[in-house]
């Protein structure tokens, strides 16, 4: 239900200025398409929401938590004592003080009705003469109108959030500093603006019951590898307190892989163990904590040739626009909980409380994080965002050098795709459209992607598959005929890659808690931004919903993604699979349909050979590897085309 959530809430969690409502845009600009499930009404909202006139009172003020909150644990309950003291202007008769939790991951709504339920809110003040309006304005808005008198310089009110028994319930995903946001209409005019430092808290894992192991994708003959070992509470949110010992075994003979690894309290439930690649085979390690948590790996192959895979989510957010904790927090849960080998934070350039269109200071903040995390060799960082258009659909935008401009989706010179890609041209960037066949908004495949800056799509996310109706798990709010399978067959050469698109501060690991996600294979010589972007332009990925499922495809020597020439005596496929589970099929699409649907046999490797007849121009092939555990992989498609 997670994941149906994030979609609803996504439209939930605008702090919006604007009470009144003008008449809404209820068709296209001229000359333009858009997406088939266009949200007209949110652009006009989020239009009116910056032309909307902020009085230098609007904003004012500063607010504090007072005592400190006792400690805060998922989904616990506790109370929070809120401070405002107005600014230099004051607050004017008639104007307000809005108090607003996260909107996200089951904070209690504040609320002003029942004082024995959770989310009772007690709003105050000691200034003599004024008096507080206070009702709930509906999901999780509190507003206190200023009465009787205005509030001066320097006056305070109280907000006691969880006055009652009951407290509040905090949130379910654990992150350092978020926000109880405070924001101010000075004026009175019914336009407020929100106080960037709100005060924040942090929120700390639940008790330790899952065990989650990485190994790199594909690695060579003796060369030094990790093993990322982490404990994290049921919902995979990281640090959980945690201390013993951690048993590791392998079928396969590791000369030096340690029997076991120990655990302190400081080492916040996460280590990194290395041993030596053997010569060849592929690589399982299992894992075990006394009777309660054991794990295996993902698979690793030791090939002394081919391409390396490396494992990336390119594509999550954190508490800068509509997700969970600090950029921080975003990059240490990708390296050393999901054992990612490559990963971008992606905000939204104009969604969430503040927006990072407007914030040097985010975007500038982002930069910071990217740079530090980033290691060529060992973890590959990429300063990203999201283009958030609720016309053509959403793009995230990636940036493979320490600088990138956001080139806002509400901005009307880069509000279509073809502006923002004129815009990036010439710099090294990707952009890469998601949840195309639904969910928040489908995609726009009227615009063709462009060949050079958008060479991928991603197939498969939090919010479901967009690869086919056919296939699982397909995403909420499907259009039909808008899938990525129609977007190939209108003639489009497209790779596919899966991304997290996690909201809840578990880059790599977010079919943790919602059930599905997704990650992308890389297959890359180097663990660098210029072999990775490298890659990518080629095509040269696969897809997963989440487990990192090893996917091999190949037609007539040439690897996915490849374009080949079609030739009158058909085509040889060969797919590999090793999997992190039974495998229960293995299907080869052709074109429009799936041609060919291989029973697995149970096994954790398959290797097939499959014979294509009469290929003409246009064509395409891709394979499909389903599961026992509803673990899904995609190749990116083989295209048959002339020279
Ligand atoms: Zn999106
Ligand atoms: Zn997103």
């Amino acid at each position: 239900m997670i994941i149906r959530m994030v979609g609803l809430l996504l439209v939930s969690v605008l702090s919006l200025a604007v009470t009144g409502c003008r008449e809404t845009v209820s068709t296209a600009p001229e000359g333009q398409t858009l997406s088939p499930s266009a949200k007209l009404e949110t652009v006009q909202m989020l239009l009116e929401d910056i032309e909307a006139p902020r009085h230098s009172a609007d904003g004012g003020g500063r607010a504090w938590l007072d005592p400190a909150p006792e400690l805060n644990v998922v989904g616990g309950r506790n109370h929070f004592s809120i401070h405002y003291e107005a600014g230099p202007e004051g607050v004017a008769e008639g104007g307000a003080v809005y108090f607003m939790p996260s909107p996200f991951w089951g904070w209690s709504p504040p609320q002003t009705r029942d004082p024995e339920a959770s989310g009772f809110c007690r709003v105050s003040t000691e200034a003599e003469g004024i008096d507080l309006e206070v009702v709930g304005a509906g999901g999780q808005l509190l507003v206190a109108t200023v009465t009787g008198r205005a509030m001066e310089p320097g006056e305070r009110l109280l907000i006691e959030y969880g006055a009652g028994p009951a407290g509040v319930v905090v949130d379910r995903f654990a992150e350092h500093g978020e926000r109880l946001w405070i924001a101010v209409d000075g004026d009175g005019d019914g336009v407020r603006k929100v106080l960037i430092d709100s005060p924040g808290v942090d929120i700390m894992a639940g008790a330790p019951a899952r065990l989650h192991l990485a190994l790199p994708g594909v690695v060579r003959p003796g060369e030094t590898v990790g093993l990322t070992i982490a404990v994290v509470d049921a919902l995979g949110n990281a640090g959980p307190p945690f201390e013993g010992e951690i048993v590791l075994e392998c079928d396969v003979p590791l000369a030096d892989l340690p029997t076991g690894a120990p655990l302190q309290a400081d080492d916040l439930g996460r280590t990194r163990v290395e041993f030596t690649a053997p010569e060849a085979g592929v690589v399982r390690i299992r894992a075990q904590v006394g009777e309660t948590m054991s794990a295996q790996s993902n698979p690793m192959r030791v090939a002394a040739d081919g391409p390396r895979v490396f494992w990336a989510d390119l594509h999550g957010h954190s508490g800068f626009s509509d997700g969970t904790g600090t950029p921080e927090d975003y990059f240490s849960y990708a390296r050393d909980i999901a054992g990612l080998d490559i990963a971008a934070l992606t905000d939204h350039d104009h969604w969430g409380v503040v927006f990072l269109d407007r914030s040097p200071e985010m975007w500038g903040a982002i930069g910071e994080q990217v740079e530090a995390f980033h290691e060529p060799g060992r973890f590959v960082t990429l300063l990203g965002y999201e283009w958030t258009s609720w016309l053509h659909g959403h793009r995230h935008v990636l940036y493979f050098d320490d600088e990138g401009e956001i080139f806002s989706s509400i901005d009307p010179r880069y509000d279509t795709p073809p502006e923002l890609w004129q815009a990036l041209r010439g710099l090294n960037v990707l952009t890469i459209a998601h949840h195309t066949a639904g969910g928040p908004i489908a995609t726009n495949w009227d615009y063709e992607p462009d060949p050079e800056l958008e060479p991928v799509t991603e197939v498969v996310s939090v919010h479901g598959s967009s690869e086919a109706e056919d296939s699982p798990q397909v995403i909420y709010s499907p259009v039909q005929g808008n899938f990525a399978r129609d977007a190939l067959e209108r003639g489009y050469r497209l790779g596919f890659v899966g991304s997290g698109d996690s909201h809840d501060g578990h880059p790599g690991l977010a079919h943790l808690a919602s059930g599905i996600g997704g990650v992308a294979g890389i297959m890359a010589e180097e663990l660098t931004r210029e072999s990775i972007l490298e890659a990518i332009r080629r095509r040269r990925v696969f897809a997963t919903n989440g487990p990192r499922i090893l996917l091999q495809m190949a037609v007539d020597g040439r690897p996915m993604g490849s374009t080949v020439e079609p030739d009158s005596d058909g085509a040889m496929v060969f797919i590999g699979v090793s999997g992190t589970a039974p495998i229960e099929r293995v299907d080869l699409v052709r074109s429009g349909t799936v041609v060919a649907s291989s029973p697995g046999q149970g096994g954790l490797e398959v290797k097939l050979t499959l014979h294509l007849e009469d290929l003409a121009h246009g064509e395409f092939v891709y394979a499909r590897v389903i599961q026992d555990d509803g673990g899904t992989a995609w190749s990116s498609p083989v295209f048959f085309q002339g020279p």
